[in-house]
């Protein structure tokens, strides 16, 4: 349920229902649908929920972040080339999938650029790296988050099971 009172902007601890889009500036779209998350835990680009705050229910807004207020700028020092053993032998690869790399740190996603002889280019840039981001945003709903949900750091709508507490 979702309350219509005063109080009813986008602020810290409150869940919000939003219809959104992105597009880059090529005007290809990259998302579109809805989305439900908890407000100033972090749960979005710190850019995107500080045009989001003070936002009331069926406001509209448009707006473009740049590559660092997204997902960071391109880095040409982020393609490598891997040999073909690397990759799993059971498999198909081809140009555009993506694998996962475990370093010692963290998880890579790598995308397969190009098949070449000496081996596969491979590029573990974020897939939105170096975008603009273009949003056209339509908050639906707000409310007050519960006790329970500020203390995990998420909205709980539309869970299909109970969250572990952790
Ligand atoms: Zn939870």
């Amino acid at each position: 349920m979702y309350y219509r009172t005063k109080m009813s902007t986008v602020a810290k601890n409150n869940v919000v229902r939003m219809h959104f889009s992105v597009k880059d500036d090529e005007g290809a779209q990259l998302y579109e649908g809805h989305l439900v998350y908890l407000h100033g835990h972090g749960n979005l680009l710190a850019a995107v929920e500080r045009e989001l705050t003070g936002m009331r229910i069926g406001e509209r807004k448009k707006f473009r972040l740049s590559p660092e207020e997204g997902y960071g700028n391109y880095n040409e020092e982020l393609l490598g080339v891997l040999p073909y053993e690397v990759f799993p032998t059971d498999q198909r690869i081809d140009v555009g999938m993506v694998f996962e790399l475990h370093t010692k740190e963290r998880v890579l996603l790598l995308q397969i650029k190009e098949l070449r002889e000496n081996g596969v280019l491979v590029d573990a840039n974020h897939p939105l790296a170096g975008k603009h981001l273009n949003f056209d945003v339509t908050i639906e709903g707000v409310r007050p988050a519960s006790a329970i949900e500020m203390e995990h750091g998420h909205a709980h709508d539309f869970l299909e099971k109970p969250c572990e507490d952790t």
